[in-house]
Parts: structure tokens; C-alpha cells; sequence
């Protein structure tokens, strides 16, 4: 029998395009070659615009609020509060377990297996899952991760420059000493602190130089003071190279969804708010029988984030443009909220969009703190 749709990759985004899909009306199943609850290398931040876009799918995963963002360098910081609702600090597998139960229960088939090849014919996709044979639905989402086979497959990935940032993540057992997301700005790295538990932070280290977590906090003093005498929990994971370009995030009847379609940075925290935008319009315009509009409808969906994030990636390339953007943050920080808050926007249409938008004109509230 063929399906309405198959996702490959069942991580948050393939899971949340499952979900959209039955609430479309369409027959669904993921096919997710690891079994299991998935862990990731993430900064776990959910922004506001992803935890209302999954509340709206009736999925709310337990947490921690994240109120908004605070910058820092060792000698100045800002901080703004988020002006549509807060965000939530949500461990992955915790994710993981609620998206995958919320998919179980609407429906959706679920797969274990990995997807190792993939055909378009006569107004149908064919997917060879290994050792499972092949699989078909008249439209596919690729939604299989920043290293996306799929994309592969399909002559759609393309090189990415030379400047190679990579991600690398740990928990510590300790209280969380600040409701914002702490972006702590060092030489050449960033450093995220999340709180993710009463008693858990996730550190996210962002940076172009190899070596274990340990060596890359000794950049960043302070931080590293806090975590020192805490219980480190669960294996560090990394994930990289961060940018990843497609020449285009469709092929016939294939669309490439979350980081499958293309990733900038982890610097600004909004991927999984996009993947979750780009998984509801790709469903719309399979559900309309009109495949070839999602480009174009995810690319609208990111533009503001994709926008920021590039520009803020090119302006902290160098020490100087690091210490002049920090520097402006704090010295005109309803810019810097501005920013924080249109990041915070990103993520699918809800029910409530209009009432977390804001009130029109109204600056979110920002401050420099030193
Ligand atoms: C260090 C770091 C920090 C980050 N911090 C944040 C943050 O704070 N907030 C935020 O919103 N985003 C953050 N991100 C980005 C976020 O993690 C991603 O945007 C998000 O995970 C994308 O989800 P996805 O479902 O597209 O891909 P993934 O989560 O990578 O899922 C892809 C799935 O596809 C499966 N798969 C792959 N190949 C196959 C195959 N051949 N067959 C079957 N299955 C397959 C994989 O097993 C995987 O489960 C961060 C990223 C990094 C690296």
C-alpha cells in the first residue's frame, strides 16, 4: 500500500512533520534508523516560537523556563526577556520521548530502519530501507539531520567553506543559577548554558577548535568556576560541521526539512523553531497536491533568523567584530532585544500567533547589565 507521505528521520522535526501530517488528513509513517529514545548534541534551548508551535500539536514536554537571553564577556553583559511567553530549556531525549508518544498515539507508522536508497517514478517515491526492502508514499520529507543521506541521494548537498564551526554539549548536575540562557562570548567560542532541570544545566560549546569540553571551558573563567565541582552526567556529544548548504530543499517529490534542508549556526538557538516552521509548510504544500511551493514557503518561514544568524556569524568572525557587537549589544540593547525577540518569533503559525506577537511598536525589554 502507498502512503500519503514518508519521513525519513524520525528526530524532532521528522516526528512534528508526522503530526502535522495526520492533523492534515494524511496517511504517515517515519522511518528512524536508530531504536529507541534519540539523544543529540543540542543547546536544548527551545525559543518561544518552538515551545508554542508544539504545545499547539499538543505536545508539552517537562522542562525548564527559560525567561530570555543574557550575553556576556568577562567584563560586561545584556540581558533581554522574551516578549511572546518564555521558552523552555527541554533535555532531548525528554523531547524525543514526548514527540515520538504524541506521534504513536496520532497514528503515524513508525519504522526502524536506515534508509540507504530512494527512486521517483510515476508520480511515487520508492525507499529502500535496509533489510526491510522498499517502502513507497507519494511524497517523501527528508528530514535526516545536518549530514543528511537523503540530501546526498539527490545531488542536493553542496560544499559549505572553509570555516568549519562545530558543536560540542554536556550536562552538569547543578542548580540552575539564572532563568535566561547564558551565552557566554570567549576569543573565538561561544558557550551555552541552558537549564534544563531543577538541578541540571546543559553547557553548548560553539567553536572551530577540536578537543574535549573540558578544554574548551577553560576559555571561559567564570563558567567554568561554576560547573567545576558538579556532577557531570552522561557522555559529552559534539555535532559538525555546523554549516551545511543544499542547492535546493526540494527534487520532484522529495522535500528537504529541518537541518536536511541547510543549517547556518547554532549561534542564534532557533533551529529546531525553524524545523518545526518548515515541517507545517511542507505538509501544507504536500497536503495541496503542490509540492513545488515549499521552497519558497521555507525560505519565507526563516528568512528574519536565517538573516540574523548569517549577519551575526560574519560581524564576530574576527576578535574586533566580536568586541564592537558586544559592544553595541550593551551600548544600545533595545537593538540587541529587538533581535532576541524576532529570533523568539520564529517557528510555526499557532492558534495564538497574533497574541504572542506583542504589542505593535513595543520594545522587549533589555538592559546592559555592566
Ligand atoms: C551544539 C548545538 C547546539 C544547538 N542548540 C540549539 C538550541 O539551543 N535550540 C534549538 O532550537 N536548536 C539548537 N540546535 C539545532 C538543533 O539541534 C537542530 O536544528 C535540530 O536537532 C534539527 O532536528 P532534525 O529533526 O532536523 O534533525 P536531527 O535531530 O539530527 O534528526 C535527524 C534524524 O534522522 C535520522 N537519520 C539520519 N539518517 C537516516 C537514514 N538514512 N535513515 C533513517 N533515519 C536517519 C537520525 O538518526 C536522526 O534521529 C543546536 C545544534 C547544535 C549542533
Amino acid at each position: 500500500m502507498s502512503l500519503d507521505l514518508l519521513v525519513v528521520g524520525g528526530g524532532p522535526v521528522g516526528l512534528a512533520t508526522a503530526l502535522y501530517a495526520v492533523q492534515a488528513g494524511l496517511s504517515v509513517a517515519v522511518v528512524e534508523q536508530r531504536a529507541g529514545v534519540v539523544d543529540k548534541a543540542c543547546g536544548e534551548g527551545l525559543m518561544p516560537g518552538a515551545l508554542a508551535g508544539l504545545q499547539a500539536l499538543g505536545v508539552d514536554p517537562a522542562g525548564h523556563d527559560i525567561a530570555g537571553i543574557r550575553y556576556l564577556t568577562p567584563t560586561r553583559s545584556v540581558t533581554t526577556d522574551f516578549t511572546r511567553g518564555p521558552g523552555r530549556g527541554v533535555r532531548r531525549t525528554v523531547l524525543h520521548t514526548a514527540l515520538r508518544e504524541a506521534a504513536e498515539r496520532a497514528g503515524a507508522g513508525l519504522v526502524t530502519g536506515t534508509v540507504t536508497g530512494l527512486e521517483q517514478h510515476d508520480g511515487e517515491v520508492s525507499v529502500q530501507v535496509q533489510g526491510q526492502g522498499r517502502l513507497s508514499a507519494r511524497h517523501v520529507v527528508a528530514a535526516d539531520g545536518l549530514h543528511s543521506p537523503v540530501r546526498r541521494m539527490l545531488g542536493l548537498h553542496r560544499p559549505s567553506g572553509s570555516r568549519r564551526r562545530h558543536g560540542i554539549r554536556q550536562h552538569y548536575r547543578v542548580a540552575p543559577w539564572s532563568e535566561h540562557v547564558e551565552v557566554h562570548w570567549g576569543r573565538a567560542a561561544e558557550a551555552y548554558v541552558t537549564p534544563v532541570a531543577d538541578d541540571t544545566v546543559g553547557v553548548a560549546v560553539l567553536t572551530s577548535a577540536r578537543g574535549p569540553m573540558q578544554a574548551h571551558l577553560a576559555e571561559f573563567g567564570s563558567l567554568a568556576a561554576r560547573v567545576r565541582d558538579a556532577e557531570v552526567t552522561g557522555p559529552a556529544r559534539g555535532a559538525g560541521p555546523l554549516r551545511q548548504r543544499v542547492a535546493s530543499r526540494a527534487a520532484g517529490r522529495v522535500l528537504l526539512v529541518g537541518d536536511a534542508g541547510g543549517y547556518v549556526d547554532a549561534l542564534t538557538g532557533e533551529g529546531l523553531a525553524l524545523g518545526l516552521a518548515q515541517a507545517q509548510v511542507a505538509v501544507q504544500a504536500v497536503a495541496s497536491g503542490r509540492p513545488q511551493r515549499y521552497p519558497a514557503l521555507a525560505r519565507r518561514a526563516g528568512l528574519v533568523s536565517t538573516a540574523l544568524t548569517h549577519g551575526l556569524l560574519t560581524a564576530t568572525a574576527t576578535p574586533a567584530g566580536r568586541r564592537a557587537v558586544l559592544g553595541a549589544a550593551a551600548g544600545v540593547p533595545w537593538v540587541f532585544g529587538r533581535a532576541v525577540d524576532a529570533l523568539g518569533g520564529t517557528g510555526p503559525k499557532t492558534g495564538h500567533t497574533a497574541y504572542l506577537g506583542g504589542a505593535q511598536g513595543e520594545a522587549p525589554p533589555a538592559h546592559a547589565d555592566t
